[in-house]
């Protein structure tokens, strides 16, 4: 289903911008202990990007019933990750332009470790293999058919991740060969994933296949520690979706986990965070970027280039699709 007709039929709520003045109540707050101790946190918590809504209710199931926030964030992201119509993320994604799948997936916990894999091919579950990089190695980057190497060292298995569907429109595409990057369609539907278990532990994870088509070897922001992904337990957490080389020269997520630490509400310091991206780029209209973040709070906010961009979040509150605001008001 193209992106645009699948937002429509999603139940859309405005209540991340209905609740911007609530969050904005705490831009006063300059230190993060202030941020921790103002009001009681709201947890366990999940949000991820898009309208991944069994992706977050999984999540949520593993939260719910007092599972770790890691544990969640690596089941949740599975879901889209083995979702063969999900055309940006593990089996069913969009080749390179070579014809092969490629896949980057980065997940980070409460302590700062961090596992990452990089442009990996064959293997169905790279956030899977990202947990394993953080937690049998002494790495956190494998890149390419090392990581391959290792996924099947670890016990999975070599999978055809280039779905027919996939494999056509891409032989479609290469008889013009026009490398575009369109806004707010299936090409930018990574998912990136922040929760808070019940004791407050915060962690995320991010898995794409990347930009469609791209040229074979590129990897974009999705799998970099502080691009793609940051968490910091003290603050919060942020990730992104959109052109991967844009977050990347903002050091996007890190970014705007800093802007929380000193003292933004998560939905300012992803305000803050496109509008540096867009200072670096005046007046160009032809991408997307959005970033969402939670802090240690619970609380959450997103924002984008351009409208379009939602958010799933999970809580006892309930499940609710959030529509973000955006730097253009109209694409
Ligand atoms: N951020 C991803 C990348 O640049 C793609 C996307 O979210 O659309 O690889």
């Amino acid at each position: 289903m193209k992106r645009r007709k699948f937002l429509k039929k999603s139940s859309l709520s405005t209540a991340g911008i209905m609740a911007t003045p609530i969050i904005a109540s705490c831009k006063d707050n300059t230190k993060t202990d202030k941020i921790a101790t103002m009001q009681e946190a709201i947890k366990p918590i999940v949000i991820c990007t898009w309208n991944f809504a069994n992706a977050s209710a999984k999540a949520w199931q593993v939260l719910d019933s007092g599972g770790s926030a890691l544990d969640a964030i690596e089941q949740g992201v599975m879901v889209e990750e083995n979702d063969v119509d999900n055309q940006t993320v593990g089996t069913g994604g969009r080749p390179d332009r070579d014809g092969n799948v490629t896949l980057d997936a980065c997940i980070m916990d409460k302590d700062a470790n961090c596992g990452s894999v990089l442009a990996m091919q064959n293997i169905a579950n790279p956030i899977s293999v990202a947990r394993k990089v953080m937690e049998k190695t002494p790495h956190i980057f494998l890149a390419g058919k090392g990581a391959e190497q290792f996924a099947y060292e670890q016990g999975f298995k070599k999978v055809n991740l280039l779905t027919e569907k996939s494999k056509q429109e891409w032989l479609e595409w290469k008889k013009k060969s026009q490398y575009e990057t369109p806004i707010n369609i299936e090409n930018h539907d990574t998912i990136g994933m922040l929760a808070i278990d019940k004791n407050g532990a915060i962690a995320g994870g991010c898995t794409t296949s990347g930009m469609a088509y791209k040229l074979a070897g590129r990897v974009g922001d999705s799998p970099i520690i502080g691009a793609g992904l940051f968490v910091d337990n003290e603050v919060g957490g942020a990730t992104a979706t959109g052109v991967g080389e844009e977050v990347v020269r903002t050091v996007g997520s890190f970014l705007i986990v800093e802007l929380m630490r000193q003292g933004k509400s998560p939905q300012e310091a992803c305000e803050e965070g496109v509008k540096r991206i867009m200072a670096k780029n005046k007046d160009r209209k032809d991408f997307q970027i959005g970033f969402i973040a939670i802090n240690k709070n619970g609380e959450t906010g997103g924002y984008c280039i351009h409208p379009g961009f939602t958010y799933r979040e999970y809580s006892q509150k309930g499940h609710e699709n959030k529509l973000v605001e955006s730097f253009y008001k109209k694409s």
